[in-house]
């Protein structure tokens, strides 16, 4: 069971989002910095996102008639216009993700800050409207994310792992509506092999993948009122095999008649609406969880 499941419009058991992180080649200058331009095959990777996973998606997307959310890196904004186009003239929609992917639990609070706005700035000026979601960077989220999301007037966050079901973070400086996620919808585990950023997972076939990010799926079916996200990426998922079992999948979800496809930006605005109409009280956390540093003494790096 869910202890707090979601009153889904039109009755569907489970909200449905295929969320595509487009990192494309910011992963290779991030890791490399000035080295990044000796590492051309690994760019030619992450290059195929931009140039031939995303025409392919959103191909897939039109034929579905499916509108869904990406993030990425304001780096990558600038950098790939004709792939952020024509996301943007198709409906879809567009949330923060870094600039260059960097790890905002890596900076000082204060270059957090700076680096969101110029994101922020960034993607406002090529598409035309703030972001309202974020996903940070390997959802490496610092203590001070939520409340810069708030400060800056994002709706929602989806990097965390809290629940199945949307649920609220008061940060002190105004609230932020949390859509989790997880390792088991995300398709870094199974697919991801690239020694050139360190991960060396062995490849999954795409039914295997498949098996587990459905497992999720079929759970959520069972108890109603949930929310499933798969967090992709245009680099891996968009591959040829995989998409075209990402194109059965989304043929399934849609024929057992109990899913409502949606981005994360309209699942948020339908949980505010519920929450406002008392039709449903999300749960809320109120952060920080706990003081700086909750380990006595002696106990320090006893790991
Ligand atoms: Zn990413």
């Amino acid at each position: 069971m869910l202890q707090r499941p979601v009153p889904w419009p039109n009755g569907a058991k489970v909200a449905c989002a295929i969320t595509l992180d487009m990192d494309a080649d910011s992963l290779v200058h991030i890791h490399h910095g000035a080295g990044a331009g000796d590492k051309l095959s690994a760019t030619s990777m992450l290059r195929y996102g931009p140039e031939v996973a995303i025409p392919r998606i959103l191909d897939t997307y039109r034929r579905f008639g499916l509108t869904q959310s990406f993030f990425m890196p304001a780096w990558c904004v600038e950098n790939h216009p004709k792939a952020v186009e024509a996301i943007v003239k198709d409906g879809h929609e567009i949330g923060h993700h870094g600039y260059i992917h960097e790890a905002p639990n890596s900076l000082s609070a204060a270059q957090e800050h700076d680096w969101m706005c110029r994101s922020i700035e960034i993607i406002e000026r090529h598409t035309g409207q703030r972001p309202r979601g974020n996903r940070s960077p390997l959802y490496h989220m610092s203590s001070k994310t939520p409340g810069f999301l708030a400060q800056e007037g994002f709706v929602y966050d989806s990097s965390l792992m809290g629940d199945e079901v949307p649920y609220v973070l008061e940060t002190g400086k105004g609230r932020i509506m949390e859509l989790p996620v997880s390792w088991a919808t995300d398709d870094w585990p199974p697919y991801v092999h690239a020694p050139d950023l360190d991960y060396m997972f062995a490849v999954q076939a795409p039914e295997r993948a498949m098996e587990v990010f459905m497992a999720e799926f079929e759970a959520l079916r069972a108890c109603p009122g949930g929310l499933w996200v798969g967090v992709w990426h245009p680099f891996v998922s968009g591959r040829l095999s995989r998409w075209q079992r990402v194109e059965k999948m989304i043929e399934y979800m849609l024929n057992t008649g109990d899913v409502w496809f949606a981005t994360l930006e309209e699942i948020a605005a339908h949980v505010a609406m519920v929450e406002k109409s008392g039709e449903y009280a999300p749960r809320v956390d109120h952060l920080p969880y706990h003081a700086e540093n909750q380990v006595p003494a002696e106990l320090q790096g006893k790991v």
